[in-house]
């Protein structure tokens, strides 16, 4: 295709970009677009700016896991918003004597579990239970032993006797 160049200006010349292609990348008069000279021909690089899907956590939690992945591997960025506006970063906390992830709002420090973290959490609770009755009805010699037992994570633990 064809383009006639006008001069814009002492020294600056202009060249109309093709409609559809510039629509295509949401490409509006404002934005900006990286210029490359490669081989004596210039590249238009238009931005792709990754999506953001911005939510609360009430509609989070309401996503199924196959939506959760279907974002994920989109590239979206997945932001979780805070009744308080803040937004909520992934945060490792002692909850209940467990390492735990959750969510925390990064201004008002308020906490929640995604579904999936609540889950990862009830199993690591679930096994510290087990790992608990399984000192009881080990060999005395070895309970007496100053055994450590310390759960790995939500199917493994590990067992250190002195
Ligand atoms: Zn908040």
């Amino acid at each position: 295709m064809k383009r006639k160049i006008v001069k814009q200006g002492p020294s600056t010349l202009m060249v109309s970009l093709p409609k559809r292609w510039a629509d295509r990348h949401a490409i509006k008069s404002g934005v900006e677009i990286e210029v490359e000279e490669i081989n004596g021909f210039l590249m238009l690089k238009p931005e792709r700016k990754k999506a953001r899907v911005s939510m609360d956590v009430a509609s989070y939690n309401a996503l199924d896991e196959k939506a959760i992945k279907a974002l994920e591997e989109s590239g979206a960025e997945i932001e979780i918003k805070c009744d308080c506006s803040g937004i909520m970063k992934e945060k490792e906390a002692m909850i209940e004597g467990i390492n735990a992830k959750s969510m925390v709002c990064q201004r008002c420090q308020k906490t929640f579990m995604t579904r999936m973290q609540e889950e990862e959490f009830r199993k690591i609770k679930k096994l510290n239970e087990e790992v608990k009755k399984i000192r009881m009805i080990m060999p005395k010699e070895i309970s007496k032993k100053e055994s450590k037992i310390e759960v790995v994570d939500s199917r493994s633990f590990r067992v250190y006797l002195e």
